[in-house]
């Protein structure tokens, strides 16, 4: 619980206004705060996730047509690591290409 600044009556520390007098109270700036901070943390949490994969670049190498799958699905949400797919089918592609031309 916390005090009105303008009645002084007790009120809930979630409330964004007193419910006695209507007063605008000073926990907005506070519940502003919040969200912005789940924000940057969500978009810091999605960088982190979103790196050059080994295993990926494997998975192009080896299956590259699961890999093109696998790309197709996570190239909106994961651009890095979805392009980690590509490189690793772009490595076996030049493989493929020196070996032949050999
Ligand atoms: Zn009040």
């Amino acid at each position: 619980m916390k005090e009105c600044p303008s009645c002084h009556k007790l009120i809930e520390d979630t409330d964004c206004f007193c419910s006695y007098c209507g007063c605008r109270l000073d926990s907005i700036p506070y519940k502003e705060k919040e969200p912005q901070y789940q924000g940057n943390y969500s978009a810091h949490r999605q960088s982190s996730e979103d790196m050059p994969s080994l295993g990926y670049a494997l998975l192009g190498f080896f299956l590259p047509v699961i890999a093109l799958f696998v790309y197709s699905k996570q190239k909106d949400n994961y651009p890095t690591r979805a392009a980690s797919l590509l490189h690793g089918a772009f490595v076996k592609l030049v493989l493929w290409v020196i070996i032949l031309f050999k």
